[in-house]
């Protein structure tokens, strides 16, 4: 320690948020807090969440809607800092907002008002941000305080709070330094994967569907671990996308087909008999592309078919048929990975953590919040519900 180290209470790494939402509380409490980000701007992922509008939460949150090797260890955070506790916050600050699909709660003018709600709050709670901070070394003192060495310069404080998130977008400044921070203090980390994440397409399939890019289909999509129903898949001029996608690819294992059904509200056997009993002379074509796009029916189905009248259609065609429409088949070659993933599976071991507090069952003072933690939500606002309910916890008693 050198006598420029800077003494406080509370060192977090990472302004974006979990860590301002830490922060916030911790200030509150008259804790002396710093905030260190490598970053330029805080909470650049919240700016650019929610195509620009942040989906901040969700009205219908439960431990089921996240991925973890221990699925019990979020519940007790999530039910001590809940989405109406957030709500009631957006609310204080006359944030307008709307409810979307599933619950999903978004701004409705801009992501920029819930991270101006945070700063505020951080501001008025005394917290100090040092933004383009470079985090050179992280270490632990023999009063066992640690000290952060910067390019901001050397600080000492008696909790040291990871909330640098995972590896998704390095362009927004994304870093392994949590897991690194994790492995230098002895604790398990699951491996890491991309998750919510657009899947890529073996050739022969990106050829084949290339020219349906833009299209998108309300499906039920399943795994051998996950289903997700009646949610978009999109098709890209890269392979598939959509919110269907995204929510299985975080299911998704590598060599793994995945199953679409692409007409999940009703049976196309029994629709196709009872039209071919009404209209025996329409054609297949004709049928088909009331229920799906027309680009997508001559892509999936063979010209000759598509052209018979029904009539003409056997059981066992009428099926194939069906199948096709119910359990489209396809295995993707990959995911487009960190590079648009919007989050990271794996991480800090959840049972080296207290779940009420975050902190390190290893070594005291130490603290794991948000997206570095083994704790993955569903798209929805679930991830930023864990980020701002780990943040709060760990925020009461650092
Ligand atoms: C495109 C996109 C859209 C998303 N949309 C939504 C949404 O609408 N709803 C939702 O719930 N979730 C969404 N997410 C996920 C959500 O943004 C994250 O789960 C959440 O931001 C995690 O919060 P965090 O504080 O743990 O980490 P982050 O928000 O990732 O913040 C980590 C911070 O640590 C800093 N940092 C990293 N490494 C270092 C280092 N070496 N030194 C110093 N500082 C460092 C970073 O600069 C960053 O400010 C989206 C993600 C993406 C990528």
């Amino acid at each position: 320690m050198t006598q420029k180290t800077k003494k406080i209470d509370v060192l977090i790494i990472g302004a974006s948020a979990s860590g301002l939402m830490c922060a916030i509380e911790a200030g509150k409490r008259g804790r002396r807090v710093v905030v260190l980000d490598h970053a330029n701007k805080a909470g650049k992922k919240i700016l650019m969440s929610g195509g620009g509008r942040c989906n901040f939460t969700n009205m219908d949150i439960d431990a089921s809607n996240f991925i973890s090797h221990n699925k019990h260890f979020c519940k007790s955070a999530l039910s001590r800092y809940t989405q109406w506790d957030f709500i009631a916050m957006v609310n204080d600050y006359q944030i307008p907002y709307h409810e979307r699909d599933l619950g999903k709660l978004f701004c409705d003018d801009s992501a920029k008002d819930i991270l101006n709600m945070l700063l505020e709050e951080c501001s008025k709670a005394n917290v100090t941000i040092r933004l383009g901070s470079k985090i050179d070394a992280v270490t632990r003192s023999e009063e066992r305080s640690f000290i952060v060495n910067s390019s901001q310069g050397d600080f000492q404080a008696d909790s040291l709070v990871i909330a640098c998130g995972g590896l998704s977008i390095p362009k927004m400044c994304a870093s392994p330094l949590g897991y690194k921070v994790a492995e230098q203090f002895e604790h398990k980390i699951w491996p890491t994967r991309p998750g919510l994440v657009p899947f890529t397409l073996q050739p022969h399939d990106k050829d084949k569907l290339e020219v349906l890019s833009g299209i998108s289909v309300e499906s039920d999509v399943r795994s051998d671990r996950a289903e997700f129903n009646k949610e978009n898949i999109l098709f890209t001029h890269r392979g598939l996308s959509g919110p269907a996608i995204l929510q299985i690819s975080s299911y998704w294992k590598a060599g793994e087909a995945i199953n679409i059904n692409l007409l999940p509200e009703f049976s196309v056997v029994d629709t196709l008999k009872a039209r071919q009993e009404k209209q025996p002379n329409i054609k297949l074509k004709t049928l088909l592309t009331e229920w799906l796009p027309k680009r997508l029916v001559t892509v999936l189905f063979d010209d000759f078919f598509l052209d018979k009248p029904l009539q003409e259609l056997s059981n066992v065609r009428i099926k194939e048929i069906a199948e096709q429409c119910h359990h489209w088949q396809i295995k993707p070659n990959g995911t487009e990975g960190y590079r648009t993933a919007e989050v990271t599976l794996g991480g800090v071991d959840c049972d080296e953590l207290s779940s009420k507090t975050m902190e390190s069952k290893k070594v005291k003072g130490l603290y794991f919040i948000g997206e570095v933690v083994d704790v993955t939500g569903w798209l929805g606002g679930y991830n930023f519900q864990w980020a701002w309910s780990s943040g709060w916890c760990a925020g009461q008693v650092v």
